[in-house]
């Protein structure tokens, strides 16, 4: 790839990383011509389009049938307006960032910036997830394919053209699913019924299957490699509090340790299973 990478370019989506190299910027002198033609706003009807578009309150097409002007001109209008509104705060991408990650709402993080809430989120995640996700039905393939072969949702993301954060967003709300399905420790300690130590002291032991990959620093493994492990594996189950022993002796312990007076209030029947 290009060594050229300066900071701010980090956490600018990924979709206005490719447009600036498509306009050309690929050195420090590039960037700084391609700013100085991006100094002027876009006007002002034009910021209040993208905010209603981003927003989801318009569509390209009622834009199309508004303006009398065709959808790739809407398109070039709309990514026109998002550049020149972005180009200013290059350097302040990081500090967005940083803030959203503690919390901070775009709301706040604009008003300090003075813009606009829309450029934060279109300058960190790009277009809106949902729209790149249902137009390209080649970069859903190019995504899917990428997470079949155990990718990194960063790059998963690349393929869709949005950001890890949107990609992880989308995920979470179930707004969007990529199957089959990646568990990671959590899910373990939910399925299971394992507290964070058992889960640690199961992969120190080997007794867990090796994972299938890594997100960052965190395990994952799919969900296929779960079931049939758990399928071989004859699981001793404490009712109780539906958590899964691999040995006798663990559930007993477990049992005499967490479940003691219950234990001697219905001394058979749990045990025995
Ligand atoms: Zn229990």
């Amino acid at each position: 790839m290009a060594t050229f990478d300066p900071p701010g370019l980090q956490h600018l989506a990924p979709v206005w990383v490719n447009e600036l190299r498509r306009q050309g910027v690929d050195s420090d002198r590039t960037l700084a011509l391609w700013r100085d033609d991006h100094l002027e706003p876009p006007p002002p009807d034009r910021i209040a389009m993208l905010q209603r578009w981003a927003r989801g309150e318009t569509r390209i097409v009622d834009l199309t049938r508004d303006e009398g002007i065709t959808h790739s001109r809407v398109q070039a209008m709309l990514k026109d307006a998002a550049l020149r509104l972005i180009a200013p705060h290059l350097e302040d991408l990081p500090r967005w960032e940083q803030a959203r990650s503690t919390g901070v709402s775009p709301e706040v993080i604009a008003h300090l910036s003075n813009t606009v809430p829309e450029v934060v989120y279109l300058a960190l995640d790009g277009w809106p997830a949902r729209r790149n996700w249902t137009t390209s039905g080649d970069d859903v393939a190019e995504a899917h394919r990428r997470w079949r072969a155990g990718a990194s949702l960063l790059d998963v993301a690349e393929a869709l053209g949005v950001s890890e954060y949107a990609l992880t967003q989308t995920l979470r709300s179930g707004e969007s699913a990529l199957t089959p399905r990646r568990l990671e420790t959590a899910d373990l300690r939910s399925r299971f019924g394992w507290t964070p130590s058992a889960v640690s002291l199961y992969r120190r032991r080997r007794v867990l299957p090796a994972p299938d990959g890594h997100e960052k620093k965190s395990a994952w493994w799919w969900e296929s490699t779960l079931d049939s492990w758990a399928a071989e594996r004859d699981l001793l189950w404490c009712q109780q509090c539906r958590r899964a022993f691999m040995s006798r002796r663990g559930l007993t312990g477990h049992r005499t340790q967490v479940h003691e007076s219950t234990l001697e209030e219905s001394p058979t029947g749990t045990l025995s299973r």
